[in-house]
């Protein structure tokens, strides 16, 4: 099982837990951080920078602050990237590795792949065109941002890390016999 694969068993463990499939849009993680009880505080702050979105301290009652001077939608990937550096992280993955985790995880749970990977095959289809028109189209950008409750940057950013499932998708749609 590749690291992906992993990252993205646990989410749908942690979905499941919360009694919610890939299909329910948009993600709250406020509630995904409810579960978690009283080991896990989540406190709002306005931070000095306002680039940075959260921060996490690990301890026997952990802490994630979230910078409340950013968007709700960044919040919520915000609040998101931190659950994954909660749940994941043990102090023995390289500093790089735990982020790419940390966002792709982000964007699984806030943008599941199961429903995805159809939506952007779809539309290429529909258009005829490939994944760079898509990541050019600004309205659709913002229409699909809204649908999953996140920035449209988070929509471009799947376009490109699930590309390969995408395109695949693609192909098999125009691989199948025409049905008459
Ligand atoms: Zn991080």
């Amino acid at each position: 099982m590749t690291p992906r694969e992993r990252l993205y068993c646990l989410i749908d463990r942690k979905r499941q837990a919360c009694g919610l499939t890939p299909a329910d849009i948009p993600v709250e993680p406020m509630a995904l951080a409810a579960r978690e009880g009283e080991a896990l505080v989540i406190q709002l702050r306005p931070f000095s920078r306002r680039g940075l979105g959260g921060v996490l301290h690990k301890g026997p009652v952990s802490l994630i602050t979230l910078n409340d001077r950013r968007g709700p939608e960044e919040m919520r990937f915000s609040l998101a990237h931190e659950l994954i550096h909660y749940w994941c992280d043990d102090g023995r993955a390289a500093k790089a590795f735990s982020e790419w985790r940390a966002n792709e995880g982000a964007a699984e749970l806030l943008v599941p792949r199961a429903v995805f990977v159809p939506l952007a095959a779809g539309e290429a289809l529909a258009r005829r065109g490939g994944l760079r028109d898509l990541e050019g189209d600004a309205p659709w950008l913002t229409r699909a941002a809204a649908l999953f409750g996140v920035t449209g940057a988070v929509v471009k950013y799947r376009l490109r890390s699930l590309g390969e499932d995408i395109l695949f998708s693609i192909s098999a749609v125009q691989a199948a016999p025409d049905v008459v």
